[in-house]
């Protein structure tokens, strides 16, 4: 016996989401015809909301409700620094540490020649663009520490440096192979802190 129609199209539509396996999208569903129906009505209008309120900055390309973003926005920070990160949750997790006053940008992806994804997939471009119109005296890398964060830092460092700009990456107290999106403020603390010269 198959699933009603309806119920299948709701598995189809979770099993899109990242990390839903199809067992997984199945389990959901029969969840979320079993739960109260005010609940489910809660969750689709969050969702709605936020799909409508939030936006990406037109400057660092994170979510915000505002654009410019709160963090483009604060003229008290430095805007001589730019660190690039991979996703906005990166910017978050950086944005714990209080002794970081620079600003950021967001790639939206890193480099991955095994599953296709060159430059022209992320905001390679953009950031070259930003770098020619700002006076940036410093770009810290702050790619994942994995193989394909490793790949886009030394990418982008030969992109930037023809620019005179002084280009770091995060030091070595992150785990290798690490998402810096997980790492907590002490390790990012000291991971700025030690970022070192490419
Ligand atoms: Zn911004």
């Amino acid at each position: 016996m198959n699933h009603p129609q309806p119920v299948e199209r709701m598995i189809e539509s979770l099993r899109r989401l990242p990390g839903i396996g199809p067992k997984m999208a199945e389990r959901l569903s029969y969840h979320i015809l079993k739960a109260p129906a005010d609940e489910i009505v809660r969750l689709i209008d969050a969702i709605r909301a936020a799909k409508s309120l939030i936006k990406l900055c037109s400057r660092c390309y994170t979510f915000s409700e505002s654009d410019p973003c709160d963090i483009c926005d604060d003229v008290s920070r430095d805007q001589s620094v730019l660190c690039v990160v991979e996703t906005p949750q990166d910017l978050l997790a950086l944005s714990q540490v209080k002794k970081y006053n620079g600003l950021y940008f967001v790639l939206g992806g890193a480099l991955s020649p095994l599953d296709a994804v060159g430059p022209s997939d992320i905001r390679v471009e953009k950031l070259i663009n930003r770098l020619k119109k700002d006076t940036i005296s410093e770009v810290i890398l702050g790619t994942d520490m994995d193989a394909k964060g490793e790949t886009t830092a030394l990418y982008l460092s030969e992109q930037i440096k023809p620019f005179n700009i002084k280009v770091t990456r995060l030091g070595y107290g992150m785990p290798v192979g690490g998402d810096l999106e997980y790492a907590d403020e002490m390790t990012l603390a000291k991971a700025l802190e030690g970022r070192r010269e490419m």
